[in-house]
């Protein structure tokens, strides 16, 4: 598939240098966009400016929610070339994804080409700071204008790039998480493992609750018996007790993440004792009666790796880690991110060199 290309003046300024990024807050003046239809399949591929789109106001994705979505980071190497991290990954899970939200399947050869067309295109806007890189939004949309609840025809893919600096306003310091009760996130059967629109829909009044309570994020426990952790709320958590580092397995209601998937590689062949099991909230917080547990960390594409400090369960404060971060979640922190800026070697081959 050729991927045209749309080309003209785009009226952005760029965030002054050394002005903080924030997360999802400036937008890159091109996008990379491709078309569904049932007769011509994914086609009409083309970088063409980011500007405000007009649409029906009876598009199936504004009213059923069928659409899904990627996070990715890239970053501009010492020797200025740009590298993504991992983006085959993301590839294969967004094709996941597509699959249980009946969107079809697309070509990740064409995606991984219109990516790298257009990071290219837009290498101007990768911020260089520490902590920055420029975040990659790939999403696909069911796009008929029709109010059937059905799989909709016609779909739009779209990457949109930001610049951004670290997720949380306070960086590395530990958060404070509140083990929900009330709402959860997802259920056996339901849409948890993909990375679907509706998901974070469902999960913004505990998300919210839990910010005007004081707390940065949730903890989410398991829709059945809302006894076994299972993530927080963009991202998958770990565990450090009596020298283990324990995460939850993939069930099925948990996303698979691949900053998960690197850090169990990187603590393996560290030497670190790993495992992938069910932990209840109720072993959690023994643990950090006991002292057994010395760390909690979530870990995602956006935060990297997010130290916890403290997690409360049934009103009662569970103080992780001192207040700081620990030693396990320092050295990830530490070989993800020399890993993707190129300050370290890259012995995985994670790195995808445009
Ligand atoms: C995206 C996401 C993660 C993290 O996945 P990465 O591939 O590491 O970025 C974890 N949990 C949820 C709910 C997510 O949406």
């Amino acid at each position: 598939m050729e991927i045209e290309r749309i080309l003209r003046d785009v009226p952005k300024k760029k965030p002054e240098k050394g002005e903080p990024l924030g997360f999802g807050k400036y937008f890159t003046d091109y996008m990379f966009t491709m078309r569904y239809s049932k007769a011509e399949g994914w086609h009409g591929a083309r970088i063409e400016p980011n500007v405000p789109q007009a649409f029906d106001l009876a598009t199936s994705v504004l009213h059923y929610a069928q659409g899904i979505f990627e996070g990715m980071k890239a970053f501009l190497l010492p020797d200025g070339r740009i590298s993504v991290f991992r983006p085959a990954e993301n590839w294969a899970r967004m094709n996941r994804s597509a699959d249980r939200l009946c969107i079809p399947p697309f070509p990740e050869d064409v995606a991984e080409r219109g990516l790298e067309e257009l990071l290219a295109l837009e290498r101007e806007w990768i911020p260089d700071g520490p902590g920055t890189a420029l975040y990659i939004r790939p999403t696909i949309v069911a796009c008929d204008a029709a109010l059937g609840v059905h799989a909709s025809k016609g779909y739009l893919f779209f990457i949109i790039l930001s610049p951004v600096g670290s997720y949380y306003a306070h960086g590395l310091e530990p958060v404070k998480l509140l083990a929900e009760e009330t709402y959860v996130r997802s259920c056996p059967g339901g849409t948890g493992e993909a990375k679907c629109l509706g998901n974070y829909a469902a999960s913004i009044k505990a998300g919210e609750l839990a910010e005007e309570a004081g707390f940065d994020q949730v903890l989410w426990l398991d829709g059945v018996e809302k006894k076994y952790v299972e993530e927080v709320g963009s991202m998958n958590i770990f565990f450090v007790i009596d020298k283990e580092v324990v995460t939850p397995a993939l069930t099925g209601t948990i996303l698979p993440g691949i900053t998960r998937k690197s850090c169990l590689q990187l603590l393996r062949e560290a030497g670190y004792r790993t495992s992938e099991r069910r932990i209840s909230i109720g072993e959690v917080a023994e643990a950090a009666k006991s002292g057994a547990l010395t760390e909690a960390f979530g870990t995602g594409t956006a935060a990297v790796i997010s130290p916890v400090g403290l997690i409360r369960y049934r009103g009662e404060d569970l103080q992780v880690g001192g207040g700081k971060m620990g030693e396990v979640a320092a050295m990830l922190y530490d070989r993800l991110t020399g890993i993707q800026t190129g300050r370290l070697p890259d012995p995985y081959g994670w790195r995808k060199i445009i």
